[in-house]
């Protein structure tokens, strides 16, 4: 019997020193948000830097300027909120939400290479992370780049799916400012212009 009652109590001392030190652990933070607050970070970022992107029309890849190695690297942190060292690394998102395949820059001015897979809210896409100057010189006519910029999201918190236009104006915007993909309200932001 107080055998028994001592067994019980140090159980209960082990949860409670096990469940403290998840609290006070940094190192377990990321683990545990889910794949959604994953998937919303990286939106937050990628809508922040859209301005700034440039697509190529041959291909449909995407290019954000950065002017040093250090900056793509901050970019992707930001992206994924783990750290990265330039090597070549995955990340898998949380319940099932796809992956962010991190690639080192293979040529002067290319300073990494980020790859969208499957992941949810977010049609695949790949986006190099390049210096001004390679954007506008190597191997590519600026021409075939163009600007693109937010035109509205959806307000559906389970879709959000993002709609954009280029520089030029051509969007596309879906009839009644209602969401293709699941039916529901855009939200419309300032730069459709209605013109
Ligand atoms: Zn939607």
């Amino acid at each position: 019997m107080g055998k028994k009652i001592f067994t019980i109590l140090f159980a209960t001392m082990m949860v409670i020193a096990i469940c403290s030190s998840c609290g006070n652990d940094d190192e377990t933070k990321n683990d545990i948000r889910t794949g959604e607050e994953q998937v919303d970070q990286l939106i937050d970022q990628l809508i922040l830097n859209i301005a700034q992107m440039c697509v190529d029309k041959k291909n449909g890849e995407f290019y954000l300027p950065v002017s040093s190695k250090d900056e793509a690297y901050r970019f992707c942190e930001s992206l994924t909120g783990e750290k990265w060292d330039g090597k070549n690394r995955t990340v898998t998102l949380a319940d099932a939400y796809g992956t962010v395949m991190l690639k080192a820059g293979s040529v002067e001015g290319l300073y990494g290479t980020v790859i969208f897979r499957d992941v949810r809210h977010l049609d695949d896409m790949t986006l190099h992370l390049a210096d001004p100057e390679y954007i506008k010189n190597d191997n590519y006519g600026i021409d075939q780049f163009v600007n693109i910029s937010v035109i509205g999201t959806c307000t559906n918190p389970k879709c959000k799916y993002v709609y954009t236009k280029n520089a030029a104006g051509v969007g596309y915007m879906p009839s009644g400012y209602k969401c293709d993909k699941c039916g529901s309200k855009l939200n419309v932001t300032t730069s459709w212009g209605g013109r």
